[in-house]
């Protein structure tokens, strides 16, 4: 019998506001431990909670850029349970009644089912909770960072609707694409801003009833998701395959081994007595509130793609580009508005600008570390602040078609516009570079060509095509890459024929 894959996740990301969910604190990364708290998120009796708006809002935001049905009705649980970076003995969250659900999330991905070519993953539900603790284990004690507790934490929950590890992968990266660009987390893996639990079981294909959950909690990288739920499903599947009978359990993944380990079954969950929190009011957000959350959604990745491709005939390699980097698809079109040639101008930016801020930036960073500045404190050049225009690049694009440089000269154009700033039409004027199509000049070039190489002659005149090239190279060599190809080519087979 074969068997199949059934993959459901649970990821949590970290909100982008200034300041925690339910107090003033910062909600900021890496400052000394135990700096940024105060009585309400260290769990003082007595204090109450003020929920954080904002993050609320980046809660409903997600919830339209999901796709998700926005209840009008909303509110926060108490999730009973002890643990030591949790000084409340409660986790805030939503329960029964979550901000956002029924949503989706569709991507590009081979080997899914797909009505419109897109792989569709069912969001259940989008909620806010907020983050816990963390506590650092040394060889005889332990410590305890409560800078991270009360931090605003989303759950986005899908149905079991991924079937492999790769397609986990496509829809965790398309998933936090969207948050980066929708402003609603930074979604910063190194940072811990996100953090997942993958659910897999495994069934007969064909069959529709769904296999013992097994859940691998806490993952932190996406490479991680994939190459635990790879060993997971070949895992399950030799177990059944046995004749043996999965039960519904949470392992753990070990990243160095590259196995998962059982930490509990079904018998041993916990009971977290879920009741809503007193000290919160229910959410009920009104048409005014919806309307300004809604204002906020942005152009979603994948549709950018489409549009850039349908707006622009960009190949799908080009608008992919500018689909994961918002900023430089932004600079493009408003550039390529203005042009008949928008494939010109993404050639442009892809292979030769991307390039030359790279290079650029790591020059600076060299020599402002040798300089001993902190490698936060570098100035890099961002498309914002370039020495040209962007509208240097469609006079470029302009000199191209119109034959008046050739391609080897608008390379040198472009470098010295990036470096100088100068207009590109002054450039050729001052370094010469205009290409040369008085047929007068390149007749003479071609003459001087002829007599100097008898030998691809004769080869040319004996029926060997190829030999033209060899001329040709010798007539640009003579103009110093100035002649107009195109002229050169036809001047000599004339001359080479008559
Ligand atoms: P729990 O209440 O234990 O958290 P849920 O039913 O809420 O379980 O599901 C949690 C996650 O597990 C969801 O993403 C869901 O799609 C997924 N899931 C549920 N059952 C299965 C299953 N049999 N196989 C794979 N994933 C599953
Ligand atoms: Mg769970
Ligand atoms: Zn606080």
């Amino acid at each position: 019998m074969e068997y199949e894959a059934v993959i459901g996740l649970e990821t949590h990301v970290q909100l982008k506001t200034k300041s925690k969910m339910w107090c003033g604190c910062a909600n900021q990364y890496g400052s000394e431990p135990n700096t940024n708290v105060c009585p309400v998120c260290l769990g003082m009796p007595g204090v109450l909670p003020v929920p954080n708006e904002e993050a609320l809002r980046l809660t409903v935001l997600t919830g339209y850029l999901l796709n998700c049905e926005i209840p009008r009705f909303a509110k926060f649980d108490r999730k009973s349970y002890f643990y030591p970076d949790m000084p409340k003995n409660y986790q805030l969250t939503q329960y029964d009644k979550p901000s956002t659900a029924n949503g989706f999330v569709e991507f590009e991905f081979n080997g899914a089912v797909s009505n419109n070519g897109l792989s569709r993953v069912r969001i259940t539900r989008a909620h806010l909770e907020e983050d816990v603790g963390k506590s650092t284990h040394f060889e005889r004690h332990s410590g305890l960072d409560f800078n991270r507790a009360g931090v605003p934490l989303m759950e986005i929950v899908t149905e079991p609707d991924i079937t492999s590890a790769e397609m986990a992968y496509a829809y965790l990266n398309t998933l936090t694409e969207i948050l980066h660009q929708g402003g609603i987390s930074d979604c910063d893996m190194e940072k811990g801003m996100v953090r997942c639990d993958v659910n897999i079981s495994v069934r007969p294909v064909g069959s529709k009833e769904l296999g013992a959950k097994i859940e691998i909690k806490n993952m932190n990288s996406f490479s991680g998701v994939r190459r635990a739920a790879e060993y997971e499903i070949a895992r399950q599947i030799e177990f059944v395959k046995r004749g043996e009978k999965l039960v519904q359990s949470t392992r753990r993944w070990d990243d160095v081994t590259g196995i998962t380990e059982l930490m509990r079954t079904k018998e041993d969950a916990h009971d977290y007595r879920y009741f809503p929190d007193p000290d919160l009011m229910p959410l009920a957000p009104t048409d005014q509130w919806l309307a300004s959350v809604k204002s906020r959604v942005v152009e979603l990745p994948l549709v950018r793609k489409q549009r850039l491709m349908g707006d622009y005939a960009l190949p799908a390699g080009d608008a992919e580009v500018f689909k994961s980097n918002v900023e430089l698809g932004n600079y493009f079109e408003n550039i390529a508005k203005q042009t008949k040639n928008p494939k010109a101008v993404a050639n442009w930016i892809i292979n030769n600008l991307l390039a030359k801020l790279t290079e650029a930036n790591v020059k600076e960073a060299t020599n402002q570390a040798a300089m001993g500045v902190d490698s936060a404190d570098v100035k890099l050049l961002t498309l914002a602040n370039l020495k040209f225009q962007p509208e240097a690049l469609l006079e470029l694009v302009g000199l191209v078609e119109a034959k008046a440089i050739s391609s080897s000269a608008a390379q040198q154009v472009f470098a010295e516009m990036f470096d100088t700033g100068k207009a590109p039409t002054t450039i050729v004027q001052e370094k010469g570079l205009a290409q040369v199509s008085d047929t007068g000049a390149i007749e003479k070039f071609c003459d001087e060509a002829i007599a100097a190489n008898p030998n691809p002659v004769a080869d040319y005149k004996a029926g060997k095509v190829a030999a033209l090239n060899s001329l040709k190279g010798q007539v640009m060599k003579l103009s110093k890459g100035k002649a107009n190809p195109a002229l050169v080519g036809e001047i000599l087979e004339r001359k080479l024929k008559s």
